[in-house]
């Protein structure tokens, strides 16, 4: 199957061409050749985008249908237990209507820590094998055993949780320094990335000190000058989370995702009602929205690299959806529209080492978004969604 679009705008996940044509062979791109193709399509107008990656979910059942619904072509997830992963993968392995994904499995963390305190007050609710009873870590000599089981089940990374509470007025028990430590060293041994959780300063902090390659959020205190040079100087990337923030704060700025008809119209009820979800829980700083929008542009400034992620999760942010308003919130933290997208194609997928993907160009997966309008220009075109590809197969809209 060969499937050309012509003139049209690319966005190739990190320049923009404004008028040329791009070729789908199978489930790869292709140079164009000058050959016959079974389907053209027109992009006069629109323009076209490698996939979403969004850096930072929580994948459960039916969200990686509606990720790919919204142009995310792959998730990245950050905590998932054995059962539900498993299945998560067969699905993404086998069928072309849902996104792609990776995972860390399940996250390292102290014993009673975050994220216990939400999956205690979820109980209730129904998520059958995706959440319950999981492996934590007590001390520096379990680390090793930790990562081993976590390479066992297939994890593609490592996250470790370091969060007290403490700036919302929780005391959770949290990992040990020498703890994140040990976690980092075993994890590099066996060839996987640390990505660390933390949302604040002094947190974070202890995630630089043990060699972390990533973090999993912005902070959301004031993040002060040379903490920023100092993720600046050790080359981490740090994953965005700012819809997430806003969710769990109740900021009510949100709300404007849904409002716009290009989404709001393509959202299941239930998706809407979970904006509503009670944010007590979650050890965030109440003025977590601001403080991370500037920690984003100062980490910009500093030649950080962003990588736009929701956080997405049963509740808010939503899967897919989300990162329309995530890559929207990137520009309001000083990113150009372009900078924003590259952050949510090419450079989750270089820091990923998804070298097949991100990047529109011959030899790439075809995983693919046709927008009207120019997002290089208004970040929010992105949410006009004329076609989706995925692996080369055209998405029913
Ligand atoms: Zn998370």
């Amino acid at each position: 199957m060969r499937t050309l679009i012509r003139n049209v705008r690319v966005f190739d996940g990190v320049l923009t061409v404004p008028r040329t044509e791009v070729l789908i062979e199978d489930d790869r791109l292709a140079a164009y050749d000058g050959g016959r193709a079974d389907l053209e399509i027109d992009g006069a107008g629109a323009t076209l985008l490698p996939g979403l990656i969004d850096a930072h979910t929580h994948t459960f059942d039916g969200d990686l249908a509606q990720a790919l619904r919204f142009g995310v072509t792959t998730e990245l997830d950050m905590f998932c237990l054995p059962g539900n992963l498993a299945r998560q993968r067969r699905l993404a392995a086998e069928r072309d209507d849902v996104a792609d994904l990776r995972s860390s499995g399940i996250l390292a963390t102290a014993p009673g820590g975050h994220p216990s305190q939400i999956m205690e007050a979820t109980s209730g609710q129904d998520f059958g094998d995706a959440v319950g009873a999981f492996d934590t870590v007590a001390d520096a000599g379990q680390a090793k055993a930790f990562v081993e089981a976590r390479l066992a089940e297939g994890a593609d990374y490592l996250k470790i949780v370091i969060d007290s509470g403490h700036v919302a007025g929780l005391d959770l028990p949290v990992l040990a320094p020498d703890v994140v430590a040990a976690l980092v060293e075993a994890g590099h041994a066996a060839g996987l990335m640390a990505i660390a959780h933390a949302v604040t300063t002094e947190d974070a902090v202890v995630a630089l000190d043990a060699g972390v390659d990533g973090l999993a959020h912005l902070v959301t205190d004031p993040l002060p000058e040379e903490v920023a040079a100092r993720i600046a100087a050790q080359d981490v990337f740090v994953v965005s989370t700012l819809t997430y923030f806003e969710a769990v704060t109740g900021d009510p700025s949100g709300a404007e995702l849904v409002r716009d008809e290009r989404i709001g119209s393509l959202l299941p009820a239930q998706a809407r009602a979970a904006l509503d979800r009670d944010p007590s829980v979650v050890p965030v700083h109440p003025d977590g929205v601001r403080n991370a929008v500037q920690a984003a542009a100062a980490l910009h400034g500093a030649g950080v690299a962003l990588l736009a992620g929701t956080d997405a999760n049963p509740w808010a942010p939503l899967h897919g959806a989300s990162m329309h308003r995530e890559v929207l919130l990137l520009t309001e933290a000083g990113l150009s529209p372009a900078e924003a997208l590259a952050a949510a194609t090419s450079v989750p997928a270089r820091r990923f080492g998804l070298a097949d993907r991100g990047r529109i160009a011959p030899g790439f997966r075809a995983d693919l978004l046709l927008v009207e309008g120019d997002p290089t220009t208004d970040i929010t075109a992105t949410r006009a969604i004329r076609e989706i590809w995925r692996r080369g197969v055209r998405q029913a809209r």
